[in-house]
């Protein structure tokens, strides 16, 4: 055993490489458990073996982040190749551009407006009507109007949640989510790109310090806690305590494969907003390595659905419901000695791969600050209510 501890780490992903290299690195013995056979978390990312293209097997991940600190940090372990997210839709028969811009406005209403030609076109489309917006529909039909908000809000957020938009808060759409320029990059980020060999890549290099051994394929159960000194939990949060109070509710996505000779759809996301699709998108993964050659092309539509006991939870649902369940949990853990839950699962939130390495280096520090201060540390550093 070192001098200074040993660290448990449940989780592979981003959350548990940082923080395992950053305490490995100050001299504590960091195990880091992953009940999968890869490291790299949902960000995973694997050459497909018939066509050579790289496949995010969870789904899509652009880099994109404000944080210099954290843009540095991936730096130091993967090249980042220049990536731009820009994303198509199908709806009603056509293909537009998204975000919403400019010329997905001029497209849709056949018109060729100027920036505040489109703006005050825009408000003869909104409900005005609706003064104080409830759910997530009145405040699109307050911003957009109601053909806009069915071409590529209505379908597309009823598949990817399971509801009507009608049982959704107003808060999800915050902002006015249309643009009054043709600007159709996805993110408004400074910095944004894709590692050239991928995210495991990535995860690889990050993990590549003395004072990390890597037990893949198990499983770590809570009882195994008081064999360490702290534990560092990036599983999901009601996993660890067998689920005692229930399920978080969680989306989770099915990957239907498919492969084509060439170039199957031109782009790398293709949405689906139309309720009689059944898939939410198409993703073509070779076109996320633009930099790359290849003839074969793999790939995925992808369906979301509520997540069952044996799914990989995808999206945190938050609506008021697990919000107690939620609370519950948080009590319970806060009960707890000698482990903090970080990541996504372990504090049910959405998190962008910069916040989740922005928080793990955070947690890191926060460690070392509270050690030297012989403090306890905090079961956790963001609340998840
Ligand atoms: C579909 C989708 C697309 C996304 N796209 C983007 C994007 O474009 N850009 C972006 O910035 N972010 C994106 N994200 C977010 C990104 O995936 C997360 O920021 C990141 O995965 C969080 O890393 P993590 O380490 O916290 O969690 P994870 O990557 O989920 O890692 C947790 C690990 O813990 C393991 N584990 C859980 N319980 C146990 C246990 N009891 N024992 C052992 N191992 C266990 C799991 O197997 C998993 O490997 C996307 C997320 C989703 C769902």
């Amino acid at each position: 055993m070192s001098a200074k501890g040993r660290i448990a780490i449940v989780g592979a992903g981003l959350s548990g490489a940082v923080i395992g290299r950053a305490l490995a690195a100050d001299g504590y013995s960091v195990e880091i458990f992953d009940s999968r056979s890869h490291i790299g978390g949902n960000c995973h990312t694997e050459r497909d073996a018939d066509t050579g293209v790289m496949v995010h097997v969870y789904g899509p991940h652009i880099f994109h982040t404000d944080d210099d600190e954290v843009w540095d940090y991936v730096n130091r372990f993967a090249t980042f190749m220049p990536y731009k997210n820009r994303v198509k839709t199908t709806s009603q028969g056509q293909v537009f551009s998204l975000p919403v811009n400019l010329h997905t406005i001029n497209q849709f209403f056949g018109k060729t407006l100027r920036p505040d030609e489109a703006r005050a076109f825009l408000e003869t489309q909104a409900d005005t009507a609706i003064t104080d917006p409830q759910t997530f529909e009145e405040q699109a039909l307050r911003f957009v109007g109601r053909d806009l908000y069915e071409a590529f809000f209505k379908g597309y957020t009823q598949k990817q949640w399971g509801c009507s938009p009608t049982a959704l808060p107003a808060s999800i759409l915050k902002r006015l989510p249309v643009r009054f320029n043709y600007d159709d990059n996805y993110f408004f980020h400074k910095h944004q790109g894709m590692p050239e060999n991928g995210y495991t890549d990535l995860v690889r290099g990050i993990l590549d310090q003395p004072g990390i051994t890597l037990h893949l394929e198990t499983v770590f159960h809570r009882s195994q806690k008081d064999a360490f000194d702290h534990v560092f939990y990036s599983g999901p949060l009601d996993g660890y305590f067998d689920y005692e109070n229930g399920q978080l509710g969680y989306r989770t996505l099915d990957f239907e494969r498919f492969t084509y000779d060439g170039d199957y759809q031109g782009c790398a996301v293709m949405n689906y907003g139309d309720v009689s699709v059944p898939y939410t998108r198409i993703t073509e993964h070779k076109h996320f390595s633009p930099w790359e050659t290849h003839q074969g092309s793999v790939c995925y539509r992808e369906f979301s659905r509520e997540c069952g006991p044996e799914d990989i939870p995808y999206y945190p649902i938050r609506l008021v419901e697990e919000k107690q369940q939620l609370a519950a949990y948080v009590r319970r853990a806060e009960e707890e000695e000698a482990i903090t839950f970080v990541g996504r699962l372990g504090t049910y939130r959405y998190l962008d791969m910069d916040v989740t390495i922005r928080e793990a280096l955070d947690t890191a520090r926060l460690f070392r600050d509270r050690r030297g201060a012989d403090a306890a540390m905090p079961v956790f550093l963001h609340s998840p209510v």
